[in-house]
């Protein structure tokens, strides 16, 4: 964990969308734009009451070094409103000279008001994240995306004329329709665009998405039985491996892909344990004083905004993150990395845990002996059958 003074990343959470993906199991939903205005009040007394409340892990004109907006499409919000949130951020940060500011963009979003305003904010946003899915309109429009393939193409277009070269292409393996010749071409009209990051998500199959749910129930709404089966994704997600270290843009993270130097510095911050605010729906936090501790906001939007309408924050305490917490998320959160942990640093990690070590250390024997695990040169790291079974890899490392 890093010390106080280290610089926080802020997240900002906009639960709203234009239309509700299948296969999403984010806290986000269709609402009347009509709630855009209140919800972005409500964001910026968040920040206040925070910025207010001891022991929220100062905020006190702390230095900032990376803005999120995630949700959801934060592209919805009225261009005014994100001005006005980011407006209450500095008077209680301090935004760094090269502060990292990225917003999520669902492509067909990017209105030129917004398109002109991107680049004036303070801090300016100079990275945009754009869920593409796929670049087949027949699996974007499988489950409920707006955009098609010419939509992406202009809008990155417009993002590179506006001064805004540091992308992100969102894509996934396992939509309904994939194949592996449409997700080859897929990757290939993805690189053509020449991101300087990418991101491979597996489609996530649980109760929480309406495709996942009906994959489970084996149905075959929301084209579910077109949804390739798991060899397939699993090939799907390898491919995109080695065709995107081939570009230029090797793996840094299980999900991520970029050339050297284009890492989301505010994504690092999560797997390396660095101090974050969220604020917004179903924001999460980990903060470094007086203590590490975590805390998160309520994931629906009326659990959220009635606290704050009463001008109180949306949450309990933060709760303290014991020495066997940090230890654990210290190991799950850095083998999701390439570069793994190494030997020493797994030591230090486990030092404050008594006995601790002497645990882990049978279990590593049996990953690396499994093939889900390999050790180089004092460092551990996941091999790419462990990539592809990394949950399991990492519930072993928990009590
Ligand atoms: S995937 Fe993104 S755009 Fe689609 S519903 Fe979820 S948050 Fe909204």
């Amino acid at each position: 964990m890093a010390t106080a003074t280290a610089p926080l990343g802020i997240y900002l959470a906009v639960p709203f969308c234009r239309s509700k993906c299948s296969f999403c199991n984010f806290a986000s939903q269709v609402y009347a734009p009509g709630i855009y205005a209140e919800y972005a009040a409500l964001l910026a007394r968040e920040i206040a009451l925070t910025a207010a409340a001891t022991g929220s892990g100062g905020c006190d004109r702390r230095r900032v070094d990376t803005i999120y907006w995630g949700g959801g499409t934060p592209s919805l919000l009225p261009p005014p409103a994100l001005a006005a949130i980011l407006g209450v951020l500095g008077e209680h940060f301090q935004f760094e000279p090269d502060c990292e500011h990225t917003m999520e963009v669902a492509p067909g979003t990017l209105t030129p008001e917004l398109l002109d305003l991107l680049p004036r904010l303070t801090p300016p946003v100079n990275r945009v994240s754009l869920g593409v899915q796929s670049f087949q309109d027949e699996e974007t429009r499988a489950v409920g995306r707006l955009h098609r393939r010419s939509t992406v193409v202009d809008d990155i277009a417009r993002l590179r004329a506006a001064g805004i070269a540091n992308f992100n292409l969102d894509l996934i393996a396992g939509l309904p329709h994939q194949t592996p010749a449409s997700w080859r071409e897929s990757l290939g009209l993805a690189l053509e665009q020449e991101p300087p990051h990418l991101s491979v998500y597996m489609l996530e199959v649980d109760d929480d998405s309406r495709l996942g749910h009906e994959l489970l129930a084996g149905g075959v709404r929301y084209h579910a039985h077109h949804v390739p089966d798991d060899e397939a994704i699993a090939d799907a997600y390898e491919l995109a491996w080695e065709r995107l270290a081939a570009a230029g843009r090797p793996g840094y993270e299980i999900s991520n892909f970029a050339q050297p130097g284009a890492e989301s510095r505010h994504n690092l911050k999560y797997w390396t344990r660095r101090p974050y605010l969220g604020f917004g729906v179903d924001a999460h936090s980990l903060v470094d004083a007086p203590l590490p501790a975590r805390y998160a906001n309520p994931d629906t939007l009326a659990a959220f905004s009635e606290p704050l309408r009463q001008g109180r924050l949306p949450r309990g305490a933060a709760a303290p993150v014991s020495a066997r917490a940090a230890a654990e998320e210290f190991l799950f959160l850095g083998l999701r990395l390439a570069r793994g942990l190494d030997r020493e640093a797994i030591a230090a990690a486990a030092a404050p845990v008594p006995g601790y070590a002497e645990w882990l250390e049978p279990r590593f024997q049996a990953q690396l002996a499994a093939g889900l695990l390999e050790e180089h040169e004092g460092r551990i790291v996941l091999t790419p059958r462990g990539r592809l079974l990394s949950n399991r890899v990492f519930a072993e490392f928990l009590a």
